[in-house]
């Protein structure tokens, strides 16, 4: 049963209703696999839609607290994650780096959007 959220936006958008029900699909996919992430480029290639697009749904699904956005700076160097943050306003331009051991400024940095995906909703006891 999807969350009423989806619903109304389902009969608003008839269009967008296959999509939005491969999104979710893929969601509970991802959560049986005990991933709690969606990463929105790798969802675009999965649905065979633009990235834009995926984010498009993703913030619907945002709306009906399905996924929670996460910010997370990465060392462009070495592609690990220095921290993460749920507000973009929180996400320092500089961090101290134990994998290259120096402090990187915005130019060694990268933030990558990534949305958790919430559990409690997912599952069927939600009403
Ligand atoms: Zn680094």
């Amino acid at each position: 049963m999807p969350s009423r959220e989806l619903e109304n936006f389902n009969k608003r958008n008839p269009r967008l209703a296959p999509l939005v029900q491969k999104l979710e699909e893929y969601l509970r996919w991802l959560a049986e696999q005990g991933i709690s992430e969606v990463i929105p480029r790798v969802a675009a290639a999965k649905l065979g839609i633009s990235e834009a697009d995926t984010l498009g749904l993703l913030t619907l699904f945002q709306d009906a607290y399905l996924v929670k956005p996460r910010y997370d700076l990465v060392c462009k160097a070495t592609s690990s994650v220095l921290g993460s943050f749920y507000s973009l306003d929180d996400v320092p331009d500089q961090a101290e780096c134990q994998f290259c051991d120096k402090d990187h400024d915005a130019d060694d940095l990268r933030v990558d959007l990534v949305f958790e995906i919430s559990h409690q909703r997912a599952s069927n006891a939600a009403a």
